[in-house]
Formats: structure tokens, sequence, C-alpha cells
């Protein structure tokens, strides 16, 4: 595995991380938490150079015959290990994460996600299936699911464990060896799983996990020859330069989980204080840093000023502070660039709607619970993600006004209806242009048996419990002549 090759280690004192002499580049993690976190100083992770990618392709070429020819139930022995090592790492892993991201430490649920994974998919590698026939004369046709070999995932900062475990799982349960690039923001749970896949016994090259940024390191991985398979889940322009260099390379699969700018659309009829509890939660978690986040409210004239009163009121009442502090409910943004980026949209709102709360951004990259109000619905506060704890609140008057202002967008993650009315939820669940549709809820459910992915620019996959292994697998076609 790549990791005991680069030499890294975690030590129980803290993070230390140790790499080979060969640094090409050293990463600063977490300078901007020390504002948040006076405990911990600068963490250096080693990028992976274009030479180690290359080595870490060819070990998992190496190791696919092998680990595809083991079967579901000896995969699954794996899977099942790795699951029960990362439940009783679950605290350390806590640590990890708010360390790197700086999301408070109270929201941490997700090494026992990432735990369900492993679990779901040492078991699940059966759900692997085709079909067959009798259709054609003298003949016994057969449909198969194969793995691809090698692919490679590409995940993103925001929820690191839960997007690692989302991946790799399935993807070794379908039969595959696996490169996995990590954030550069947040590479600490990667590394530290690393070390418990080591603990497992993995056979060598079935895992290959490597620390990098998107260049020279992700776009090694996405214009690789001998990678068939890419699952990449981050913002849409870096999906688009992926897909770019999959397409000029060699036509591997993607599938790519992108951004968002999602609507919730709150009725005349809807209960408020579930539509605030809901709509303020899928704002306000992770400080806005979520794909789904319901980064658009458009409430119906008649209730808007009572929503607006009772949403201000529970968005003003968050606990900014350490997120390493069990107490604290709102943490700093991830670094200085997300920071930045934010107070330009800050700045943005100022000018094309009204400020309603908030709308100031602390040093220590702290930005407050900010709700605009009747912002132009061509704006770019209205168009582009912001990824933080910004909303924009319109209003609208008829039905069909709401679903044509929730739909002008490029993106098309998740959509949530708020209203009493079933019917009305119905028609709106058919016409919202979203991959997923919430009545009455916003973010997420974890349901295991629905899909997540996006329309439009929001992306072309879906991943989720029972729809991952798709993902993995190829199909293909045996005609048997009998
Ligand atoms: P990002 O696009 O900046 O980076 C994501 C990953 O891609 C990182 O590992 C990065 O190093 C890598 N990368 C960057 N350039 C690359 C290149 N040219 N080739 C290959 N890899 C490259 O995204 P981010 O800031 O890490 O994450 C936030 C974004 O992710 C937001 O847009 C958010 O909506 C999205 N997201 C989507 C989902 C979903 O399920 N749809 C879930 C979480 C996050």
């Amino acid at each position: 595995m790549n990791l005991s090759r680069l030499g890294c280690s975690l030590t129980a004192s803290g993070i230390s991380i140790h790499q080979r002499g060969r640094c090409a580049r050293c990463v600063p993690i977490s300078t901007k938490h020390q504002a948040a976190v006076n405990t911990y100083s600068v963490i250096e992770v080693q990028e992976a150079d274009t030479q180690d990618v290359e080595d870490a392709v060819t070990a998992a070429s190496r190791a696919f015959p092998s680990w595809r020819d083991l079967g579901t139930d000896k995969r699954g022995i794996y899977l099942r290990k790795l699951s029960q090592l990362i439940l009783e790492s679950n605290n350390e892993l806590a640590h990890l994460e708010t360390l790197c991201t700086g999301r408070p430490i109270s929201q941490f649920i997700d090494g026992s996600l990432a735990a369900e994974s492993f679990a779901y998919f040492a078991g699940g590698g059966w759900t692997a299936q085709g079909t067959a026939s009798l259709n054609t004369p003298d003949h016994l046709n057969l449909t198969v699911k194969q793995p691809y070999g090698v692919v490679a995932l590409i995940i993103p900062w925001n929820f690191p464990l839960v997007m690692f475990a989302g991946k790799l799982a399935p993807a070794l349960a379908a039969g595959n060896t696996v490169v996995l690039k990590s954030s550069e923001k947040a590479p600490l749970t990667s590394l530290y799983v690393a070390k418990l896949i080591e603990k497992v016994g993995f056979p060598p090259g079935v895992v290959n996990i490597i620390s990098g940024f998107g260049n020279p390191t992700g776009a090694a991985l996405a214009s690789h020859m001998a990678i068939r398979c890419i699952s990449f889940t981050g913002s849409t322009a870096t999906g688009q330069k992926i897909q770019a260099a999959a397409a000029n390379s060699n036509m591997k699969h993607v599938h790519m989980e992108l951004g968002g700018k999602s609507p919730a659309i709150i009725f005349e009829d809807a209960d408020l204080e579930t539509a605030v509890a809901q709509t303020q939660f899928g704002i306000q978690f992770n400080s806005g840093q979520v794909c789904a986040a319901n980064s658009r409210i458009y409430v119906h004239e008649s209730v808007a000023e009572e929503f607006i009163k009772l949403f201000r009121a529970k968005f003003a009442a968050v606990r900014m502070g350490d997120p390493l502090d069990p107490a604290t409910s709102h943490g700093p943004q991830v670094d200085l660039l997300q920071y930045n980026r934010i107070k330009e949209y800050l700045a943005i709102g100022e000018k094309d709607g009204t400020l309603s709360l908030g709308g100031d951004a602390n040093d220590g990259f702290f930005v407050r619970p900010t709700v605009f109000e009747g912002v132009s619905e061509d704006s770019r506060l209205m168009r582009e993600e912001v990824f933080g704890p910004v909303v924009a609140i319109n209003t609208f008057s008829t039905e069909t006004e709401a679903i044509e202002k929730a739909n002008n967008s490029d993106f098309g993650l998740y959509a949530a209806v708020f209203t009493k009315d079933l019917d009305c939820a119905v028609r709106l669940a058919k016409a919202l242009n979203a991959g997923t549709v919430g009545v009455n809820c916003t973010s997420p459910t974890n349901a295991k048996d629905t899909a997540f992915g996006g329309f439009k620019m929001s992306g072309n996959g879906r991943e989720g419990f029972l729809y991952s292994l798709d993902s993995f697998l190829e199909t293909k076609s045996i005609l048997i002549k009998t």
C-alpha cells in the first residue's frame, strides 16, 4: 500500500506525518485554525508527484486480477474488519476531521457513517448481478457486470471521511483496485484510515491512498491511460476539467457528483416551525459548506414576514467558537480562500439585495449566519454556489412562479418543498429539476435505498448504498450457442 511506501505515520501524541525525503512540496494544513483551535499548529503532508501516481497505478494494476478473482465473500471479510476498526477509531477520526476542516466536532457522525458503508458493502457485493435470456433460438444469452480494473477516486474536503468510504467501499466490493486522492485541504482522515487498511491486511496494491493538489496529482489520475473509471466529487469547474481529461486520454468512464444551488419553497399552508428548522439546518450545517445546502429560499408572500422572523431568530442563535468544543455549533470556514470567496459574495448581496442578518466575517475565518432579502434573480448570489452560511430569501405569489424561480439555475442537485397539500407536493416533485426533491425536509436523510446525484451541472452519477455499486461495474454480454 502506498502509505507505508511513503513512510507516513500518525503518532499518538498528535499528528506528525513523516514522509520520505523527496518532498516536492509541503502543504500547510490548518494554519487558519490556529485562531480557532489554539492547541494545534501546522501540519505538513507530502504531495504525491506524477511518479508516485504512476507507482500507485502500477501497484493497483498488478493487484487487480487476484482481488477480482477472490470473490465477493472473501473481499467482504476485509471490508467488515475495516468497518470495525473505523468504529473503534471514531474519536481520533473526529479529531482529525475537525482539525482539517473546522467543522464542529459536535456535528461529527461520519465515523459511524463510514463504518456503515464498509459493513454494508461487505455483503453488498452480491447485488452486482446481470440478466439471462433464452430469447434467441439455440442460445443462452447472459449480460453480466464486471469490475473495471483500476479505478480512481477523487474526493473533496467538506465531508472527507464519508466521501472516502462512500466511494472506496463499493469500488472494492465490486472487485476493482483503487487509487484514491484526498483533498489537499483535508488529507488526514484518509491517511488515518489508510493505516487501518494496512492493519486489516488488505493485499498489497489493492488500495492506494495518495495526498496532493488537483494539479499535478489529480490531473495525472484524470488523464492516466491505465485507469478505466474515475469517480469524482467536487466542484463543477473541476468536474469539467476531469471530464475533458478523461475524454482526451482514454475515454474512461466518469461519475460526477458536483456543486449545487438548492432551492427550498415554502407554501402558505406549510408548517412554519418545521420549515424553519429544516431550512436553517440545511444552510447552517458545516457552516453552509454542503453541496445540497438550501442557499435559495422562496417563501409565499402571505407568510414571508412570519417565516423570515422565525428563520432569522433560529439562524442567529448558533454558538460560534472553537470547533473542538462540544458546545460549539458553528465553526470557521475551511480556509482563507473559502473565507475570502464568501466575503466577495457578501459584497454582491449588499449590492443586489438587502442584508437582513449577519453579513460580517471575522478573523479566524468565521462567517456569521447571513440572510439577504429581495436579491435580484440574476445576481451572482442567486446563481453561483457560495458554500457558506449565506442564504437569499425571496418571495413568490403563485405555484408557477415558485417553480420557475427554483428551476432558474444551472444546478440541479436538491430541491425542497414545504406544504401540507399532497397534490401540490407531488406536482412540485415532478416539476422541479433536481436529482432529489425533499417534501417537508431539506438535507439528505441518510436513507440507504435512495439515489443521490445531480441534474444539469450538478453531475451525472448516482451514489447511495443501493446505487453506488453500479458506478464501479462494466456491463458485458456473453452469447452462448447451444
Ligand atoms: P474541488 O473541485 O476544488 O476539489 C475536489 C477534488 O478535486 C480535490 O481532491 C482536488 O484536489 C481535486 N482536483 C482539483 N483540480 C483537479 C484536476 N484538475 N484534476 C483532478 N482533480 C482535481 O472541490 P472542493 O472545494 O474540494 O469541494 C467543494 C465542492 O464539492 C463544492 O462545489 C460542493 O458542492 C461539491 N460537493 C459535491 C457533493 C455531491 O455529492 N454532489 C458532495 C460534496 C461536495
